[in-house]
């Protein structure tokens, strides 16, 4: 029985990670279950899985959680801490699918006790790649990708010399406003923003889709990942996300990976691996499919990639101030405070303002500097907006 732990256990990742949980259950033990506000689910999921503790990230739901437990034996707690201590506790299996850089603390604890981390939380990367490798390193502790593109990389890559590859092409679907005039970006709705063409998501990445900060986030994601320089990653709009990414070798060679857009084949991937085993997707009907389509994404449309490669030769606190940037904008986007176009031109304001783009925030990272950096960003948006 493998011991497997599930941070964000409520959300869309995490309910993937449960049904294929639930079509085996005698091959694990779930240790702990965590989720933040829908008491309902977690209690739900804890009381059918047997979790040994749930949690929720908001201490003022801690009643909630233990009234919804009640005679179920499953030990209940509420708040940060408690999420560090849940991924600490001994598992084999960690998913790390907290959204935001929530997710990061979490993340790193878990690694700290040895398990195989499933990342699927990209903000952890992005603020703090070095730090998650080197903790990883330092506990031996695995790092398997959950993103669709990361994990068909890395499937991509396995048996592979890494010293061969030339670059690699992550591909997007181009998100709500692929085809939309762009002189109506600056009016549209969150609920326009909030539907994707192809992929059935949480919210947030799924405006961030939209905008393409999604895309953004996955670069920095890859770079750190996979060791590249920011020349060898390109993006490419590939409406029917079908080839979720390309690796390109020395030879010329360029090994793509096809799926459906079904993100249990990336998670299931990072359950059984090394193995595989059979999973429940769709089985693609090429023929069917008859083409694919891929074209350079407009850089007008998506500021959001620019402002990646600027963070990529920056390095540094750059993407921990990108990231808070970019969590905090779309925080006020989704309040209605202000429009999808002005979430980029904050970001960008931010990268240039609060720092990380001229040799600044260089230093060391950890988990307390992401923090401060975190905290300056989100301040200094929140100065702006109400100004
Ligand atoms: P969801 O919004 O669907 O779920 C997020 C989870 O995190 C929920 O369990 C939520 O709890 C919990 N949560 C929210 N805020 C906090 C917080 N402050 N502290 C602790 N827990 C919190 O997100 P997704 O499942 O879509 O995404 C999760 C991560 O995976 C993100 O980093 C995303 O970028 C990444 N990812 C997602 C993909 C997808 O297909 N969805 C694809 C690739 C990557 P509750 O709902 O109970 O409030
Ligand atoms: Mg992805």
């Amino acid at each position: 029985m493998r011991r497997v732990t599930i941070l964000g256990a409520t959300g869309s990742i995490g309910q993937n990670t449960l049904d294929l949980i639930r079509r085996t259950p005698e091959a694990y033990q779930v240790v702990a279950l965590t989720g933040g506000q829908n008491i309902a689910q977690l209690a739900q999921d804890a009381c059918e899985f047997g979790a040994e503790l749930a949690v929720t990230a908001d201490r003022a739901r801690l009643s909630d959680l233990r009234a919804a437990l009640d005679g179920s034996g499953i030990a209940a707690a509420a708040g940060p801490e408690a999420l560090i201590e849940a991924a600490a506790r001994p598992a084999d299996w960690v998913m790390s699918a907290i959204v935001g850089v929530a997710g990061l603390a979490p993340g790193l604890a878990a690694l700290g006790q040895g398990a195989t981390l499933a990342l699927a939380n990209k903000e952890s990367l992005v603020t703090a790649g070095p730090l998650m490798l080197a903790t990883a390193a330092k506990h031996d502790a695995t790092i398997l990708p959950v993103d669709s593109e990361h994990s068909a990389i890395f499937q991509a890559l396995v048996g592979e010399d890494r010293g061969a590859v030339e670059r690699v092409v992550i591909t997007a679907s181009g998100g709500a406003f692929r085809d939309r005039p762009l002189s109506d970006l600056a009016h549209v709705t969150v609920a326009e923003a909030s539907t994707h063409p192809n992929w059935d998501m949480g919210q947030r990445i799924t405006i961030d889709s939209a905008s393409m900060f999604n895309k953004a986030l996955e670069v920095i994601e890859a770079k750190e990942f996979f060791c590249l320089t920011p020349d060898q990653i390109e993006v490419l709009v590939h409406p029917q996300s079908t080839i979720h990414a390309l690796v390109g070798f020395v030879d010329g060679a360029l090994m793509a990976h096809v799926g459906p857009p079904d993100m249990r084949h990336a998670i299931g991937y990072a359950l059984n691996w090394p193995a595989r085993r059979a999973l429940p997707v769709e089985r693609l009907d090429l023929a069917a499919l008859g083409r694919l389509d891929f074209h350079h994404p407009d850089p007008a449309r998506y500021p959001a990639l620019a402002l990646a490669r600027q963070v990529m030769e920056a390095g540094g606190h750059s993407g921990a101030v990108f990231n808070a940037a970019k969590e905090r904008a779309l925080d006020h986007f989704i309040a209605g405070r202000i429009g999808f176009a002005a979430m980029s031109d904050l970001v960008a304001r931010c990268l240039e303002e609060v720092g990380g783009v001229s040799g600044q925030g260089c230093d060391t990272i950890t988990l307390e500097s992401v923090g401060r950096w975190d905290h300056l960003t989100r301040h200094h948006i929140d100065r702006i907006v109400s100004a």
